[in-house]
């Protein structure tokens, strides 16, 4: 693991880790022997894909292995920007720009606004390369208004999912703000915040001035994004401790990727300790065909095994909804391993976790 020689009340602050995140091939070089591909890497998709990480995620890291799954969620390599991966993909695989800018609006009971394109770290596999590739931003009060009069005006929309960037990013007079100019909307009823701070800079949970104006406008859930179990840490635990004290749930989502996650132990592992941290996995994502981001993406079948894999060994609550997001927006699919071998009417034969088949006709009464 990298030290970093900072006293511990720098190392708990939060705008300690944002002003001293790492940006740089110079920077980067001081912790980590640099292989020829992240050099490279660094270089090519300079103003194209930004790099930042901040100390503490980089902390994570085991710098003398090259495949280490901290290393690779962060570090640029060539591969990204390389013919074959930059033409498998598309900016917007997802169709994500909607009806105003920053809104999207896929759901009829849901919307989706991007409040800023700032992250702490930047995933290299991340949905919205497009997004972060615009430099770092925050919406304008005027667009952040014309989202929410968007809102009001759509009577069917109940859940409201903040994300960016990372919405927690922002100052909490920002957060308050759309916080606030939402719950004046009575429709609205969920307020979500789609954030991957507990993993990246948990030290934001530290500071009860996040998480007063967070309490002030319940009910918020938090979706956080840990991918793999070397992220569940002390710290993060602590982070979330500290959100669940305020009555805000936190569910994980996480993507499979390739070299990262994609193997059913570490799966089973990442889903142990998410439960012990009292996070509850929601989703394990298929990665999006996002143009920079396609060489990590496996096979479904990688995914069904390891769906094939949890059950049995962990809680249902462990379980995360495998999902693939159609492309062209057209919205989420589960898939699951096939449990039912075969069916005539109400007969059906199963496949339990053991791979035994059961018949068992299931009628009413
Ligand atoms: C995923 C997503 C949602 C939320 O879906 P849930 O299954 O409720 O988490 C809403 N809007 C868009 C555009 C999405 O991609």
């Amino acid at each position: 693991m990298i030290r970093f020689n900072v006293s511990k009340a720098e190392w708990r602050s939060y705008g300690w880790q944002i002003r001293n995140r790492i940006k740089t091939l110079e920077e980067l070089s001081r912790y980590v022997k640099l292989l020829p591909e992240e050099v490279e890497g660094i270089k090519r998709t300079q103003g194209l894909y930004p790099l930042a990480i901040t100390p503490y995620y980089l902390s994570l890291m085991d710098p003398e292995d090259p495949q280490d799954p901290i290393r690779l969620q962060v570090i640029p390599r060539a591969v990204e920007v390389e013919e074959e991966v930059q033409k498998h993909g598309e900016p917007d695989a997802l169709k994500e720009e909607g009806p105003v800018p920053g809104l999207t609006h896929r759901y009829p009971d849901r919307a989706l606004m991007t409040i800023t394109t700032f992250c702490a770290s930047y995933c290299r596999y991340c949905m919205r390369k497009r997004i972060f590739s615009q430099g770092e931003r925050a919406r304008s009060k005027e667009e952040i208004d014309r989202m929410i009069a968007y809102i009001r005006s759509h009577e069917e929309i109940k859940d409201v999912l903040i994300s960016g960037g990372d919405p927690l990013s922002l100052g909490e007079d920002k957060i308050d703000y759309v916080l606030r100019e939402l719950r004046k909307i009575k429709h609205v009823e969920i307020i979500r915040f789609g954030t991957r701070l507990p993993v990246l800079a948990p030290q934001r949970f530290l500071e009860d001035r996040l998480l007063d104006t967070l309490e002030r406008y319940s009910p918020i859930w938090i979706n956080t994004h840990f991918n793999h179990s070397r992220e569940i840490t002390e710290l993060a635990q602590e982070a979330i401790d500290r959100i669940l004290r305020r009555g805000i749930p936190v569910n994980n989502q996480s993507v499979l990727l390739k070299g990262v996650n994609d193997e059913p132990q570490e799966m089973l592992k990442l889903n142990r300790e998410l439960l012990r941290i009292k996070v509850k996995p929601q989703y394990l994502f298929h990665c999006d065909p996002i143009k920079g981001a396609v060489h990590f993406r496996t096979t479904v079948d990688k995914g069904l095994e390891i769906m094939e894999y949890l059950r049995g060994r962990i809680s249902g609550m462990g379980i995360p909804t495998y999902a693939v997001d159609l492309p062209g927006g057209k919205g989420k699919v589960p898939l699951l391993p096939n449990y039912v071998i075969s069916r005539q009417g109400d007969r059906f034969t199963f496949r339990n976790y053991k791979g035994e088949l059961v018949d068992y006709e299931i009628t009413e009464l």
